[in-house]
């Protein structure tokens, strides 16, 4: 039987990150993966490294996002250093279109209470149309404004994946697909991981398996309160250069597709595109910039996001099962870097970040009053 220091369950972005920056440190580490039957969200994402609006309620999350926007330029150079893939990451800021002053008021006070959240260490301004125009050229003359943040970002989220993949792989680490984990056991000092026809051993194990670990957490005596949350996006033909800055809902690749996205289904575990759906997407982002009016889709696509209660991760030990570790959350490209950088070491034996104390699933934990 295989014998690893680190079984990684899950390779998604959150698994391949964490096993990424664990085979740095020199460790032997497995990643098993499900499969391509699996609902992946990391294969159908919409690519932003952002940090706007994350953590509200939550600062250390606004602490967390803006610390992996930070390390995000030095993952990609290294990435691209050590296994030839540029995962396209830019960093020229992003924006938040407003389409009414409502929305514009509505935004500015959402920015606001972040700020003084975060004690001002998130920062952003708001800008008229004038001021939106002048750096987005291309908008309509009916958007009345944004908000800003130079940390915000954008990267080829498949590209990333791919480079995870292959810096696992230089750096001695294995990636396995061949079905889904079904058991993690406790054995001894150690556990063993139970795929169909074959048995895994590792000193320790992280399940990362997005959605999955709603099953797989119980077996180590966690919770991962996860419920599927369905995006769909649209892309369009390669244009010339239109949009410098990604947007909420609207990015241009590297190779010059636009891709159109950003809404919100409760819809099961169901990754179908419905037309009505991509509709509004379309006339929000047609509305936005008139002049993709001639433009051509070229292809959709639905994907389910892992969402937790409050829609902020969790990272927890299992108290039970020592050596157990759980990541969830929904921004697994703006968090690739934290995970790689910062999560990793922790879990290697390291101290743990102080931005992530508060994020274990025992915050939903409520307590019901006795009854006489
Ligand atoms: C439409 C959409 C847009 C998004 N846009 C952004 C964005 O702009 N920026 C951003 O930061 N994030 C974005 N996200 C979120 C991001 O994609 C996710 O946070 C991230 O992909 C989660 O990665 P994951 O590895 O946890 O899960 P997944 O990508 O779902 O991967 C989980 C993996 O676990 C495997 N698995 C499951 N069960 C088992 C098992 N029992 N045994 C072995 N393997 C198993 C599966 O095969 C899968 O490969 C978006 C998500 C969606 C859906």
């Amino acid at each position: 039987m295989a014998n690893y220091d680190f079984a990684v369950v899950g390779g998604g972005l959150v698994g391949s990150a964490i096993a990424y920056g664990l085979s740095g440190a020199g460790h032997s580490v497995v990643v098993l993966d499900e499969g391509d039957v699996a609902y992946r969200a990391s294969r159908g994402n919409f690519g932003l490294v952002w940090v706007q609006s994350k953590g509200l309620g939550m600062p250390n999350y606004s602490d967390w996002s803006q610390s992996s926007s930070t390390l995000w330029q030095e993952l990609a150079p290294e990435l691209e250093a050590l296994t030839g893939i540029d995962v396209q990451h830019r960093r020229p800021g992003g924006v938040h279109i407003c389409h009414t002053e409502q929305e514009w008021r509505e935004r500015r006070r959402t920015m606001e209470n972040l700020a003084a959240q975060t004690s001002g260490r998130f920062r952003f301004d708001m800008l008229d149309h004038a001021a939106l125009a002048s750096l987005v050229p291309a908008i309509g003359d009916d958007v009345f404004g944004a908000s800003w943040t130079e940390m915000d970002g954008h990267a080829n989220p498949l590209y990333l994946l791919r480079a995870l993949h292959a810096g696992v792989q230089k750096r001695g680490g294995h990636y396995c697909t061949g079905g889904p984990v079904r058991r993690v056991i406790r054995d001894g000092e150690s556990f063993r991981l139970e795929r169909d026809g074959q048995s895994i051993r590792s000193e320790r194990v992280i399940l990362a398996a997005g959605l999955g670990n709603r099953e797989l957490a119980k077996q180590v005596g966690l919770e991962a309160p996860l419920s599927p949350n369905r995006g769909e996006v649209m892309i369009t033909e390669r244009v010339a250069p239109l949009l410098d800055i990604p947007t909420t809902y609207l990015r241009q690749t590297a190779e010059g597709s636009l891709q159109i996205g950003d809404s919100h289904e409760d819809v099961g575990m169901n990754d179908g595109t419905r037309t009505e759906v991509l509709a509004e997407i379309a006339q929000r982002a047609l509305r936005a910039f008139p002049r993709l009016r001639d433009v051509r889709i070229v292809r959709t696509w639905g994907a389910l996001r892992v969402m937790t209660p409050d829609g902020f991760p969790i990272y927890q030990a299992s108290k039970t099962h020592p050596g157990a570790y759980l990541a969830c959350c929904h921004s697994g490209v703006t968090l690739a870097a934290a995970h790689a950088m910062r999560l990793a070491p922790w879990i290697a034996g390291g101290a743990s970040p102080q931005e992530i104390v508060p994020l274990t699933a025992e915050r939903f934990d409520v307590r019901v009053p006795e009854t006489a």
